[in-house]
């Protein structure tokens, strides 16, 4: 990926990583293979543990097994299986061994394996000793504070399981929040160890109130990013792509050293925060028109459809199906080429078809049409060609554009999500009063005072200042923790002010307010307004997946109600509490239309005279030969309906109801329970 500006990061806040930035070791996943590459030979391993531990006084559990249990004997288990038991009281001095030899390069024991110490407690888990050798485990470096000989190595890996059970301080070199003195045996190598890799994406997380980080990390998964390089010869089964990402201005140290500019998944964005108009209340958000014509935040989703002929023709027949174009039907010339394939770069509209499938021993021609509501675009057309002379699988790539609208959602990387409500073209947008741009995108000031996202008020400022001198700003959380190793840098001024000044010495305000003036009035705006760059993701969730509307359609054939679902065409729910609120409101006529006239309105035959809808019968009227020859007057004589059950069609009524009464009606009646029906006028009711 092209980068933009210089890479240097401001003279402020240097990276201040230490062992693992110089790619010592890593966090991952425990291997079958070492360091060489050879296969590992874990029985070898095990018995070399096995060795250690008797040798720090462990009884084998072979050949006799040890009966007694904690608290004076712990069993020490490896991999699962009970290998013998030890001493509560020489546990802990086993355990420090074992993490000596872990350090060690000349040891035989792996510098992976986990010593999980589960000490003695009223009602914790299970004590014991347990360890893992296994691969597929994760495993991360922190500092061990005690390694051999004071010197070499002093990374260890740890996994999950013993981490608990650990001592680790913060390299901040103070207590923890400890009342007493902090018993450390491990160090974090730096304070950011505790965060995952999506939480370590987020700028100065350590301004931020930790829930929003915690929305941050659920958005991160959701943003429509650059997520391939290779993304011509890929055939995923559903990918969405950021036609237009951009590399942050404000970043942390993680981002540069997992490369996720190689993977960006946002843009950034001229983001004002100020209340114009109404349309962005409650998070809803004002996208500049303008911008988004010009590129931002548009993008794709790829879906892959594979077509496998071998699949169709597997059970009874075994025809040989083909790809082919039917010869004689020419209307799909402008669809599907000869090869009964579709044109790369086609439109297809919906219930069009974009393949032909030629059966030789039927000689038909089937197609395969187009699902959903809105047209596609062939993206792509991979054949596979293992049998030469008759392909039989294929996958067709469409690509669905979705450039934002109305209804899209937009989230900072602050856990501040919103839905774009309106898009304004440039001149509607409010300017400033001495550079003249206008805000890519409006956001509410609410937004912050009960959410108290601080970092993405230093973002804004840091990413202004960054811009006006050409750099990347460094915002590795916890910086302060940090900063004992280099003492001379050591200054009093505070990020803000290292920020403020940043803005200052380039004319512009220290608190990163600029004068704006109205794009509706052309008049100065009474308060001056908080605007600068903020790093914005485009999130997954967009309407056009999403809007379900129908004025009628398919209905389910047992209940006769409109069925659920999106794909299927179907209703909205019109719920219990739906029908409370309907209720509550003393709305009788607007529920009557919703559960009933919109539903499965239907017109039943009921006899009042046995109060039953089950029994009635449609006689057909008599034919035209019959009536003439009675000497009837010809014409459609009126339905004729009986009572099965009474035997005549004096009391019959027609009652309008929903029909899945009349089903429920008839499952009663097949557990013997009848329904009567006391039938009155409207009027007396
Ligand atoms: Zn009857």
């Amino acid at each position: 990926m092209a980068r933009t500006m210089v890479q240097d990061s401001l003279e402020l806040r240097e990276p201040h990583l230490s062992g693992w930035e110089q790619g010592r070791s890593n966090a991952g996943i425990t291997s079958y293979f070492d360091n060489e590459g050879n296969v590992r030979d874990f029985d070898k391993i095990q018995k070399s543990i096995l060795s250690v531990l008797i040798g720090v006084g462990m009884v084998p559990s072979l050949p006799k097994l040890v009966q007694a249990g904690p608290p004076q004997v712990l069993s020490v288990i490896l991999d699962g299986r009970v290998v013998g038991s030890m001493a509560s009281g020489i546990v802990e001095k086993a355990v420090t061994h074992l993490r000596k030899l872990k350090l060690s390069a000349s040891s035989v024991i792996p510098d992976d394996l986990e010593v999980g110490y589960v000490p003695l407690s009223m009602g914790g888990p299970y004590p014991g000793l347990y360890m893992f050798t296994s691969p597929s485990r994760f495993i991360r470096p922190v500092k061990n504070l005690t390694p051999p000989d004071g010197k070499g190595n002093d990374i260890e890996l740890i996994g999950p399981f013993e981490q608990v059970y650990m001592e680790i301080s913060c390299p901040d070199g103070r207590d923890g929040g400890r009342k007493s003195k902090f018993p450390a045996t491990h160090e974090e190598i730096h304070p950011t160890g505790i965060l995952s890799v999506v939480a370590n994406l987020t700028p100065w997380s350590d301004h931020n109130q930790s829930p929003r980080n915690m929305y941050q990390c659920q958005m991160a998964k959701q943003t429509m990013g650059f997520s391939a390089q290779a993304l011509h010869c890929r055939a995923d089964q559903k990918l969405y792509h950021l036609q237009t990402p951009q590399t942050p201005i404000v970043r942390t140290s993680t981002y540069e050293k997992y490369s996720v500019d190689e993977f960006p998944l946002g843009t950034n964005a001229i983001v004002a925060v100020l209340a114009y108009t109404g349309y962005d209340m409650e998070d809803a958000m004002i996208l500049n028109k303008s911008s988004v014509d010009r590129g931002l935040c548009h993008g794709y989703i790829y879906q892959t459809e594979t077509i496998d002929l071998a699949e169709q023709s597997s059970k009874s027949d075994q025809a040989l199906r083909t790809f082919q174009r039917g010869k004689l039907d020419t209307s799909l010339k402008s669809l599907i080429d000869s090869d009964g394939l579709p044109y790369v770069g086609q439109m297809i509209k919906p219930y069009e078809p974009y393949c032909s499938i030629h059966n030789t021993q039927t000689n038909k021609v089937t197609t395969s049409t187009l699902k959903g509501t809105e047209p596609v675009t062939v993206d792509y057309v991979a054949l596979d060609v293992k049998n030469k002379e008759h392909p039989q699988k294929v996958n067709i790539r469409f690509r669905r554009p979705r450039n934002p609208v109305i209804g899209d959602k937009f989230s900072s990387r602050h856990g501040q999500k919103g839905v774009c409500s309106q898009l304004w073209s440039d001149i509607d947008m409010p300017f400033s009063g001495t550079t003249g741009m206008r805000p890519d995108l409006i956001i509410n000031p609410h937004a912050f005072p009960s959410r108290m996202t601080i970092a993405m008020l230093l973002e804004s400022i840091a990413a202004k200042g960054g811009c006006l001198n050409g750099k990347f700003v460094d915002a590795t959380p916890f910086p302060s923790s940090v900063k004992k190793t280099n003492v001379e840098q050591e200054s009093d001024s505070s990020l803000v002010d290292e920020l403020g000044s940043m803005l200052t010495a380039r004319g512009f305000n220290y608190y990163g307010v600029e004068v704006l003036y109205s794009g509706v009035y052309g008049t100065e705006l009474k308060c001056e307004i908080f605007i600068g760059p903020v790093y914005y993701q485009r999130l997954r969730h967009m309407v056009s997946d999403k809007y379900q509307v129908r004025s009628t359609g398919v209905v389910d054939p047992l209940t006769r109600q409109p069925v659920k679902g999106r794909k299927q065409g179907g209703g909205i729910r019109f719920g219990e509490m739906e029908r409370d609120s309907l209720l509550a409101h003393g709305a009788a006529y607007a529920l009557h239309d919703r559960l009933h006239t919109s539903s499965d309105h239907h017109i039943a035959d009921v006899c009042s005279l046995c109060g039953s809808i089950l029994t009635t019968s449609l006689i057909q009227p008599q034919k035209r030969a019959v009536r003439e020859i009675g000497g009837l007057p010809p014409g459609r004589a009126p339905k004729k309906v009986i009572c099965v059950a009474c035997r005549t069609s004096k009391g019959m009524e027609t009652v309008a109801m929903p029909y899945v009464f009349r089903y429920l009606a008839a499952e009663l009646a097949a557990m013997n329970i009848k329904v009567n029906l006391q039938l009155s006028d409207g009027a007396g009711a």
